[in-house]
């Protein structure tokens, strides 16, 4: 077999790790030469769940045609939120729980997309399908990127399979949901001794709207106020960033994953920002109130395509 690296989205969260750790694992054991790679380093919250449970971080790559010459995409199909030379090696399989959005092949793969609240709940099932056994730790891993993507099956993008899933995946690993469930996410959420440059950056993602580019970042945080006390810089830092990498739109959520709500900070050319109220309502001082909006995939990125699009 000739190797293929695995791996998920730019700026890695837990899932896009954490999946690419136990999908190479279960291809490996199914007879193919995989080794789990990332996009980036680990976050606090993903290094707090590696540390948990003895996985080293998966080392970092900027290309993959200079190593491989075939690939397996988990947690994402976008190629603008891939490995920079996507086009230059052969996808051969897709794991992803994403809308499919500017993805091209040449030739027929391995493509399963699932509407769940996370990929590692898709590899659960693949795991279970193909009858191999997951290991304790590995369960716990798979277990954290679940927890993470549905903050703690509370996000709208929650289903019986992720429910499922978590059931299971506990008992694997021997924890307790809640308790560990908290701490991971709280992991997450240490905002004080980080720079406004660093959060915006932390889980950003970049879509093509209509022609428009739009970047939507995500912080997570158990103190709104504490975090929106730092506007104006974020504001700068965003403006800063749009104008280097020409975006026409930046919306940084800023989410209390204690209450499941959401400040918005936008930063964008005045008729794209139009363009997002007409989705969201009215922008005052380059803030929103989101009551209920913690899921980018699925309450954020759907209804501003469609006011793109309108
Ligand atoms: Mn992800
Ligand atoms: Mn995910």
């Amino acid at each position: 077999m000739v190797k293929e690296l695995v791996f998920g989205h730019r700026n890695p969260d837990t899932d896009a790790i954490g999946t690419a750790i136990a999908y190479s694992y279960l291809q490996n054991q199914l007879g193919y030469d995989t080794e789990a790679v990332a996009l980036g380093k680990p976050s606090d919250e993903t290094k707090f769940a590696l540390d948990r449970f003895g996985f080293q971080a998966p080392r970092v790559i900027e290309t993959a045609a200079n190593e491989v010459t075939a690939v397996m995409l988990v947690d994402h199909n976008e190629p603008q939120q891939s490995v920079s030379d996507l086009d230059k090696v052969k996808v051969t399989h897709v794991v992803d729980h994403h809308r499919i959005m500017n993805f091209n092949t040449v030739e027929p793969l391995w493509y399963r997309a699932e509407p769940v609240g996370c990929t590692s709940t898709i590899v659960w099932q693949l795991f279970n399908e193909n009858k191999v056994e997951i290991p304790q730790k590995l369960a716990g891993l798979m277990l954290s990127a679940i927890i993470s993507d549905t903050l703690l099956l509370k996000s709208p993008t929650t289903t019986d399979y992720d429910r499922h899933a978590v059931a299971s995946l506990a008992k694997l690993a021997n924890v307790d949901v809640q308790t560990y469930g908290l701490s991971l996410l709280k992991a997450g959420t240490n905002i004080a001794d980080k720079s406004e440059s660093e959060l915006i950056d932390l889980d950003a993602k970049s879509f093509k709207l209509n022609g428009h580019q739009v970047r939507i970042a995500q912080i997570n945080t158990v103190d709104l106020d504490e975090a929106m006390a730092r506007q104006q810089q974020f504001v700068a830092e965003m403006e800063k960033v749009c104008q280097s990498e020409h975006y026409d739109l930046f919306l940084c959520v800023i989410t209390n994953i204690l209450d499941s709500n959401s400040m918005g900070i936008v930063v964008g050319q005045n008729d794209v920002q139009a363009l997002f109220e007409k989705a969201f309502g009215k922008v005052t001082n380059h803030t929103i109130s989101l009551p209920g909006v913690v899921s980018r995939k699925k309450q954020i990125v759907p209804p501003l395509t469609k006011a793109f699009e309108a």
